[in-house]
This record gives structure tokens, C-alpha cells and sequence, in this order.
């Protein structure tokens, strides 16, 4: 990145994350692993107490793998629960219990916020670019056109002035950032409230989620890690904040649901739901992430899921810019990635939180009943019960080479457990690490990236890979130097055409960016061609 002329900043960095939240903490792990100077500014003294998000899926554990963390953060959580959603009556009418593993973890998971963020706040002291600043609080900011000036207060009140590159604004729901940048949250509140129960020592055993879908009261039972249990309760029209959370009210309810009428409450909070996304993401140095960014209602369990997906959005973008191996305008394709995806699954948050909340005994009649005639269809039951219909991780537009005639570019790459030549196994992210890979699949894959070397892809530190299909060994008289692999899961063979080769190059978030089958030396020329193009085009 190019030096500063501003005139003596207090501290200087690449970038400056204010906000130690989930969002916050993950970039500034992902940017510590890439060496990228960093300093993160959070107010309160640690982070989360509180219980919040309690359900954590596939895509934010791979991420917590190449933050490098994911040994800790698996020794944290109750790995793959479903949902049950129960009718007015108790008739189980639909199952979502997804066992597939595209990107080699569970589905669901169930997390408690206040672990994970100690896990990742304790992760930083493993980097030395990275300078936690708790206890600090973000004043203001001042942009131009080579960074940003950024006023902080220090716990005794004394200033203290950031000179950084950019800024990642993670400061959370009510993010002041936001209305700096002069974004708008656009969407809108649920007029209902919920109240939340979180409780230790639960009675009930039931490893998946119980969704009560009555009209008279919708309600949800979470399971969580180590004897912890969160009970959800749709307030009725009239009911006040106050009223329905004192003690008895709790353990009235309780009895009416369950086993844990007595169990050890850590918490009961009365919520209201958002569904919102900004309109503006960014400025050219400022970059909204997280809550700051969008509101996701929680009855998909997405709104940290959404923001851990932006932090590994611009932790890559701003790692290829500081490593130079892209240009700035890498960063103009971010909103127009993670917007649409965060609406998304707001979106699907939304739907699922129409079937949980029926708004009448006729409606919940109707589409109770619509499901129950799916078990008829096994299409139809296999859909719902792998949770077919959450968005997929998938960007229309953005940092790729679009091929309109691909199903493959823009994608997240799947990853497969793969077997090395010493017949060890790995998961596949790290053989490749957290940088752009050049990966060939196929039954001579090792010759493929032998003639792809010869190639400029123009992407400084491609990593390579040579994947062999689940039914055939590594081919043992290629080069020994070409990193290669069986894919043991068969996952790759359910993306890429089976009787042709395939070269892909992944980003270092693994969303395909560009990809092509290989029939001739010509078809990786023009692939190269394409990317280095891509490249050069954010210089
Ligand atoms: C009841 C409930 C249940 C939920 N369940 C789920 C779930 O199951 N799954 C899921 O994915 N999500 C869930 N969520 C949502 C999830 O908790 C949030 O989306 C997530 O915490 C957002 O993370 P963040 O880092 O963007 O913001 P936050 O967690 O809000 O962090 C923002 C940080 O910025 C700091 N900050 C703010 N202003 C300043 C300043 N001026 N200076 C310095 N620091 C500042 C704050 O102190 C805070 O630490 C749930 C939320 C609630 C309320």
C-alpha cells in the first residue's frame, strides 16, 4: 500500500476495524493470518457476555478455518441439529434435517456468541500486525482521497488519532459509521416481540430445534452446547415487555412447552426483529460489515452467519491490495457480492418465519397441511429436509470472469476431504491455504497443471492443486512437485463435467471466479488470458 502524507497520526496501519463483534473479530483474525497491519477499536473492556446467535452454519465454520481457529471453535459447539416444526395440534408436519457436508462441515450447528467471540478475541495474539484496542471508543472520521484520519477516545478520555488505508466499519446494529457514510437502512421492523429465555441445565433432550407453530402463540426450542437451551416466545398483541417477562410469567410459559420449568435462566430479554439492508455500503474507504450493513430477523439463524461472510468478503479484498496483487478496484465489486446475498437471506429468514408464525388456525391449517402432503412427494420431503431452499452461497456479479453460459463461476467451491499420495487426508482448503488457487480436477489433473504453469495468470502466489476424481488414484509417474489429491467425498464430481477435465481458479473466500473445460492447451491460454485481464482491469 502506498505511504502516508498525513500529518503525525498517533498509529498508522493497512486497516482499521471499529467494532470487536463477530463480524470485527473475524477480519481482523483472517487479516492478522495474512500479515496485513491492522488495528481493531472496540469500547467495552470484552467482548460479548450475553448470550445472542445460537445457531452457526457451514459457510462461517469454514471461515473460522482459515481464520486458523477451528479446532477451538469445534470444541464449542453441538455439531448438526435440524428442526422440527410441530403443528397447532403437535403433529411433527415437516423435518429439516440436512446430513450433506458441500463444504466440509455441518450444516447447523449450535454456538453461544460469547464463546466464540472469546475464541476468536484470543486468536489475535497470535498475529503481530494486529493491535486490539478494547476499551477505546470511535469518535469520528475524516476520509480523503488516501485513507482516513480516524479520532478515537481512550478509556481516560484522552484522544488518540488512526492514520489507516481503510476502514472496516463492524460496529454493530446501531452503527454511527452507517449514518456517517450516509447510508440508509432500507426494509422494515416486525411489529411482533419476542421473548428470549436462555437457560442452563436443560431437562429436554431433543437434539433439534422445536418450532411450535400455533397461531395462539408461536414458539421455538434451540438446543445448545453443553446442557444450554434457548426458548423463544412470540409476545400477543396487547402483552407488554414487562408483563411477560417477569419469573412467573417465564415459568409459566415453560411448563406450558417443556421440561425446564425450573431450569437455570441466564437470561430473558424481550426483542424486536429487523429485516434490513443498507442502501450504500461503502464509500471509497469506509466499508460497511455486519449489523452495520443489514438486520437479518433471526429465524433463519443468519444475522452473524451474514456478517462473518462479509468479514471474509474484505478480509481477501484487502489482503490482495496491501499484497498487491490486485488493484483497489477490487473493493467496487463488494456491495454488489454481498448485498444481494445478505437480502437474500433475509428474505429467507422472512419465509421461514411465515410458516412458523400462521396468523390465524386456517392459515396455519393451509400450510401445516401442504407440508404434510409432501412426505407423498419424495422430491419434494428430500428438498426440504437437506434445507435445499436456504440461498446458496452464490454472487450473480462481482470479482469473476462472468460466463453467462457457467454454473460453476461465482459459486462457492465445495470442499472435499482429500486423500494425499501418502494416503494421509486433509481437508482441502488446507493444502491451498488462504490464497487464489489454480485448481485442476479430472483424470489428468496433474498434467493439467503442469501446462496451466506455463500460463500468467496474473495473480501473484496462485496457489495450485491437481484433484483426481473420487474413483481414481493420483496418477504416481507425474511431477512430484504438483501438489495433488483424490477427492475421497466425491464432492467435486456433483460441480464439474465427469468425462472432461476441469481447471478452476478459486478466490481466497472460495467463490469460483473463473473456470473452464480443458479439451486443448488453448482452453487454459484463454482461461488465463480472461483472469489476467480481470486482474489488471482493479489496477
Ligand atoms: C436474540 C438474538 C438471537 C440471534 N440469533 C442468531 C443466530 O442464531 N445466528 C446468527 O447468525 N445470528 C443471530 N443473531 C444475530 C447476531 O447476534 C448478530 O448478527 C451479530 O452479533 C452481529 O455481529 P456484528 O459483529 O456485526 O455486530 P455486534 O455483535 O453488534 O458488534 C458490534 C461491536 O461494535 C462495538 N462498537 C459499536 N460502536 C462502537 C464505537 N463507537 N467504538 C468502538 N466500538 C464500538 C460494540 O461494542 C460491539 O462490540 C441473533 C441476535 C439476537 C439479538
Amino acid at each position: 500500500m502506498t505511504t502516508f502524507d498525513q500529518a503525525q497520526p498517533d498509529k498508522t496501519c493497512d486497516v482499521v476495524i471499529i467494532g470487536a463483534g463477530p463480524t470485527g473479530l473475524t477480519l481482523a483474525n483472517l487479516l492478522g493470518e495474512a500479515g496485513v497491519r491492522t488495528i481493531l477499536v472496540e469500547r467495552n473492556e470484552f467482548t460479548v457476555q450475553a448470550p445472542r446467535a445460537v445457531s452457526i452454519d457451514d459457510e462461517s465454520l469454514r471461515t473460522m478455518q482459515a481464520c486458523g481457529l477451528i479446532k477451538e471453535v469445534m470444541a464449542d459447539i453441538a455439531p448438526d441439529y435440524g428442526s422440527h416444526y410441530m403443528s397447532t395440534t403437535g403433529v411433527n408436519f415437516a423435518r429439516v434435517e440436512p446430513t450433506t457436508r458441500e463444504y466440509g462441515y455441518p450444516r447447523r450447528s449450535a454456538f453461544t456468541q460469547p464463546e466464540l467471540e472469546a475464541t476468536l478475541r484470543q486468536g489475535l495474539s497470535r498475529w503481530s500486525s494486529v493491535e486490539p484496542l478494547f476499551q477505546h471508543t470511535f469518535e469520528s472520521v475524516n476520509e480523503d482521497a488516501d485513507g482516513v484520519t480516524v479520532e478515537i477516545k481512550r478509556l481516560d478520555g484522552t484522544p488518540l488519532t488512526i492514520r489507516a488505508q481503510y476502514l472496516a466499519a463492524c460496529d454493530g446494529g446501531r452503527s454511527a459509521l452507517r449514518k456517517i457514510i450516509g447510508a440508509e437502512l432500507q426494509g422494515s421492523t416486525y411489529p411482533d416481540k419476542w421473548l428470549i429465555v436462555d437457560m442452563e441445565e436443560t431437562k429436554e433432550r431433543l437434539r433439534q430445534t422445536r418450532v411450535l407453530c400455533n397461531p395462539a402463540r408461536a414458539a421455538i426450542c434451540l438446543p445448545g452446547p453443553d446442557g444450554k437451551r434457548r426458548y423463544e416466545f412470540k409476545l400477543r398483541e396487547g402483552e407488554s415487555d414487562e408483563e411477560i417477562a417477569t419469573e412467573e410469567s417465564v415459568k409459566k410459559l415453560l411448563a406450558m412447552y417443556g421440561p425446564d420449568e425450573n431450569a437455570k435462566i441466564v437470561r430473558r430479554q424481550v426483542y424486536a426483529f429487523h429485516a434490513r439492508v443498507c442502501d450504500t455500503w461503502n464509500t471509497k474507504r469506509i466499508y460497511l460489515a455486519g449489523d452495520a450493513a443489514h438486520l437479518t430477523p433471526p429465524f433463519a439463524g443468519q444475522g452473524m452467519n451474514s456478517g462473518v461472510r462479509d468479514a471474509h468478503a474484505l478480509a481477501w479484498r484487502f489482503t490482495a491490495i496491501a499484497k498487491d496483487i490486485t488493484g483497489p478496484g477490487v473493493l467496487d465489486s463488494y456491495q454488489a457480492e454481498r448485498k444481494p446475498h445478505a437480502w437474500a437471506l433475509i428474505e429467507f429468514a422472512i419465509n421461514i418465519g411465515k410458516v412458523m408464525m400462521p396468523t390465524s388456525p386456517v392459515q396455519a391449517f393451509l400450510v401445516q397441511g401442504a407440508f404434510r402432503l409432501m412426505r407423498f412427494v419424495p422430491k419434494l420431503q428430500n428438498y426440504f429436509a437437506q434445507m435445499k431452499f436456504k440461498p446458496k452461497p452464490y454472487y450473480k456479479q462481482g470479482f469473476l470472469v462472468e460466463d453467462t453460459t457457467s454454473k460453476v463461476v461465482g459459486r462457492m467451491f465445495p470442499q472435499p476431504t482429500v486423500e494425499l499420495l501418502d494416503r494421509s487426508t486433509a481437508k482441502m482448503d488446507d493444502l491451498i491455504g488462504n490464497h487464489f488457487a489454480l485448481i485442476a480436477y479430472g483424470e489428468n489433473a496433474q498434467g493439467t497443471i503442469a501446462r496451466a504453469l506455463r500460463e500468467d495468470f496474473g495473480i501473484d502466489g496462485l496457489r495450485t492443486l491437481a484433484v483426481t476424481p473420487m474413483r481414481l488414484n493420483i496418477d504416481r509417474r507425474a511431477d512430484p512437485a504438483i501438489p495433488a489429491c483424490r477427492d475421497v467425498d466425491g464432492l467435486l464430481e456433483q460441480m464439474l463435467p465427469v468425462a472432461k477435465d476441469s481447471l478452476v481458479v478459486v478466490r481466497p473466500d472460495r467463490y469460483t471466479m473463473a473456470t473452464a473445460t480443458i479439451t486443448s492447451p488453448a482452453d487454459i491460454a484463454r482461461l488465463a488470458d480472461a483472469v489476467r485481464e480481470r486482474v489488471a482491469a482493479s489496477r
